[in-house]
């Protein structure tokens, strides 16, 4: 073992403990961070929790990081992001080349030693609901702050760095807890073991405050409806992507008509965006009484690009599934997998006041880049 790996030792433990169990992590999301007085080690960007290895993470000098805070940054979002941007891979320390993190400025001005970033679907079931606010407050009072959900990068980071500031000096301690609307929860604490029992205490109390937990049993896709849907998509986008369906009993009970599919209709979370997209393709039953369904289908997929501007990455047909798309299986999977998740929030938000989805103008920062980056694929002919 070198010697990073040997400082590392402690977080690297905590990133896998946590990066590997399913009702913590998706996909390896989240991120995790060490320091000491001088350095702090955030995960990098790109790496999955529970693969990390000590070359995962990026040293970074905590002066240089606080000096971010004395600083004034243009109003601009764009030039805002790449200023702040510039400034971070400035405060790595020298022999540092990955990238930190988005929320690397989010860790920089915590205390506390030892810090798990996760969106877990339990906790996200008060995040993203209506009484989101007021339960959090009920159940954990001032060992949280609940952070609205603001623009994600500077602003976040600022927001979230008042509200914790101003809490110390209310309360006298650093909040160990901090949700964030439509995203998830920071745990923060000076060893592991504190890690691991507050976040044992959250998710006992939010399953011992949920009314009703998901039903994923999984059901059966009639294999006639899903090549239909599976040729009506690939027609649609004009070429060979890979589909996959899933079913389930509360995805099916959302999927029976219009009106009860509302709560998995749009974006909880910017995770949920960049995996499953702002929304589904909602395709009704009776596309399959149709004398051409594949064509029918396959005419929604193109309609829903000219409306949304980017492809659909999951297509939810009515009391049959949802079908994760992608340009390879993997990506197929993972756009099913979250879009299950949208479902387990969905029902989790049940118990704290009814899902609230993020605010249009939150999908719309997330999704500029996304309909950018479509349009760039388009005209290199890779669309
Ligand atoms: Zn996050």
């Amino acid at each position: 073992m070198n010697s990073r790996s040997e400082v590392l030792k402690d977080i690297l433990h905590l990133s896998h403990q946590y990066g590997g169990n399913q009702d913590y992590v998706l996909l390896g999301g989240g991120n995790t961070s060490w320091k000491d007085d001088r350095v702090m080690y955030v995960k990098a960007s790109g790496h999955a929790l529970d693969e990390i290895t000590a070359d995962g993470f990026v040293a970074m000098d905590r002066s240089a990081l606080d000096a971010i805070w004395e600083k004034t940054y243009p109003e601009g979002r764009k030039e805002r992001e790449r200023e702040v941007l510039e400034d971070m891979m400035a405060a790595r320390l020298p022999g540092e080349t990955s990238r930190p993190s988005v929320e690397a400025l989010l860790h920089s001005f915590i205390p506390m030693q030892f810090i798990v970033h996760l969106h877990p679907a339990l906790v996200n079931g008060m995040t993203c609901a209506r009484e989101g606010r007021a339960s959090a407050e009920a159940l954990f009072g001032d060992e949280m702050i609940w952070v609205e959900s603001v623009d994600p990068g500077y602003i976040l980071a600022k927001v979230v760095r008042d509200e914790a500031l101003s809490h110390e000096k209310r309360t006298g301690s650093f909040p160990a807890i901090i949700f964030l609307e439509n995203h998830g929860v920071f745990v923060s604490a000076d060893t592991p073991k504190e890690i691991d029992m507050i976040y044992n205490r959250l998710m006992d109390t939010l399953t011992a405050s949920v009314q009703r937990s998901p039903d994923l049993s999984p059901l059966v896709i009639d294999p006639r409806r899903e090549e239909i849907i599976r040729r009506g998509i690939r027609n649609g986008l004009d070429r060979d992507v890979k589909v996959v369906g899933v079913a389930n009993r509360d995805l099916l009970k959302f999927a029976d008509n219009s009106q009860a599919s509302q709560p998995i209709r749009s974006a909880f979370t910017p995770d949920h965006i960049v995996y499953s997209g702002h929304k589904p393709l909602w395709i009704e039953e009776t596309v399959f009484d149709l004398s051409n369904p594949t064509e029918a289908a396959a005419d929604l997929v193109k309609q829903y690009i000219a409306d949304e501007q980017v492809p659909p990455k999951v297509v939810l047909v009515q009391r049959t599934g949802a079908f994760g798309i992608g340009s390879t299986v993997r990506l197929a999977e993972s756009a099913s997998l979250v879009f299950i998740d949208t479902v387990k929030v969905a029902v989790y938000s049940e118990s704290f006041g009814g899902y609230s989805f993020m605010k249009d103008d939150q999908i719309k920062f997330i999704r500029t880049w996304e309909v950018e980056q479509y349009r760039a694929q388009v005209q290199e002919g890779r669309g």
